[in-house]
């Protein structure tokens, strides 16, 4: 008994989550440099590992190839002169994509200057990355082989958080940043288990997406901007395409787009990070569809505009938001019928057409905004599933960042869930 009041007196536990910070850094021309040949290097080990392991896949299917960096750098010395260690990290992100794709038959990518991601991966070891304070308005961070690059601290580093690795990165438009991960130790919040108010968010093809509540929908107006934006970056991409390949007016548009694209992609980011920071503040639970937008961009020829609604982000957004407070985030499975079942009677529309946007069911004769009737359906279905998870079911298991998946429940199995 003793020891029980003891426990309770002791300070709150704690977990160890990951935490990440970007922040722009103004390398020198001459790091400039050995930045580039890093992207380069770590582009060349991709290609040649992936070569050497899809000819060996061939002739001992599923057995490991292990050829490292190390034993690349003596037949190409060059790899010598960088970082070390974000080509370990190629080595590893490779590894891990031909475990997926080989299994499923496929071949992960080859690379393509010009094409590829601008950026690398390197990791802390024994202080080999520090942040260095010279004023208040000058800093450096020391990273491997680059030694002290200028850093643009906008916000400091709470004190206890432990640096894991470092990414560094060229966007389109010219600009580098640095985001750093750290170890961060933080007081566990207990998770909730009881959801008063829940919200729910469907997809939506011709505003962003729409809400449960109707409180948080993202209507047109409200990416005005970011469509006059898109119309913009179209236009330059036209006059991009009639312009020689190569020329320096060629490489001066492409820049230009790049810049359009960023700022296209912040103002989109600054939006969602609002939205879905008022909605972790205001609700206990959120309720999202599982949908993998990029199998549907590609089956339905949505193009583009599927990536651009940003349910993606607001997801991602929601999930880590949520999780800081104790709530959920519900990941409702795709083959949920959300879309085609009425919410009143639970009868399944099997004729509702992609193209439908407004429909009657004909066995309650309920008229229904197919958006909102599918945005019902989530939100009752989530709740469902919340309630047999906080009822102890053992099928249901929350995630450590705070998903719960809806996966093993079979919507056509219950009625009437309120
Ligand atoms: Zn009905």
């Amino acid at each position: 008994m003793m020891e029980g009041k003891a426990e309770k007196n002791e300070k709150p536990s704690t977990i160890i989550v990951s935490r990440c910070m970007e922040f722009r850094i103004n390398p020198t021309e001459e790091q400039k440099i050995l930045i580039w040949k890093t992207f380069g290097c770590c582009r060349f080990v991709w290609n040649h590992l992936l070569d050497e392991r899809i000819s060996y896949e061939k002739l001992n299917k599923g057995r490991l190839l292990n050829t490292t960096p190390a034993h690349l750098k003596k037949e190409h010395p060059f790899l010598n002169e960088i970082d070390s260690m974000a080509l370990c990290n190629v080595q590893l992100n490779l590894n891990q994509a031909c475990r997926k794709l080989f299994a499923k038959g496929k071949t992960p990518r080859f690379r393509k200057k010009g094409k590829d991601k601008r950026s690398y991966t390197t990791n802390w070891i024994n202080n080999n990355i520090e942040i260095i304070h010279v004023r208040d308005d000058e800093n450096y961070i020391r990273l491997p082989k680059l030694g002290l690059v200028r850093i643009i601290l906008h916000r400091s580093i709470p004190g206890g958080w432990k640096m894991k690795h470092a990414t560094v990165k060229e966007t389109a438009s010219g600009k580098f940043f640095i985001s750093l991960t750290f170890d961060a130790e933080i007081e566990s919040i207990e998770t909730k288990k009881e959801f008063e108010k829940v919200e729910a968010f469907d997809y939506s093809m011709p505003s962003l997406v729409v809400s449960a509540s109707g409180e948080n929908d993202i209507t047109p107006d409200d990416i005005r901007w970011y469509r006059n934006l898109e119309g913009k970056i179209a236009k330059e991409q036209r006059k991009l395409s009639r312009m020689e390949y190569g020329s320096s007016s060629y490489w001066k548009q492409k820049h230009k787009i790049g810049k359009l694209h960023e700022k296209a992609r912040n103002r989109r980011k600054d939006f969602l990070h609002k939205l879905s920071h008022d909605v972790a503040r205001d609700f206990d639970a959120v309720i999202v569809e599982d949908i993998n937008l990029q199998h549907m961009s590609q089956a339905l020829n949505f193009g583009k505009s599927v990536y651009d609604n940003g349910y993606g982000m607001l997801r991602e957004m929601l999930a880590y938001k949520l999780n800081d407070q104790g709530k959920i985030l519900v990941k409702v499975d795709k083959f949920f019928p959300s879309s085609k079942r009425c919410s009143v009677c639970h009868e399944n529309n099997h004729d509702l057409k992609l193209s439908d946007r407004e429909w009657t069911c004909q066995s309650c004769g309920t008229d229904y905004d197919r958006d909102k009737n599918s945005c019902k359906n989530l939100l009752d279905e989530g709740k469902y599933i919340l309630n047999r998870w906080a009822g102890g079911d053992s099928s249901l298991i929350l995630a450590p960042s705070g998903v719960l998946n809806g996966k093993k429940l079979h919507p056509q199995a219950h009625g009437n869930v309120r």
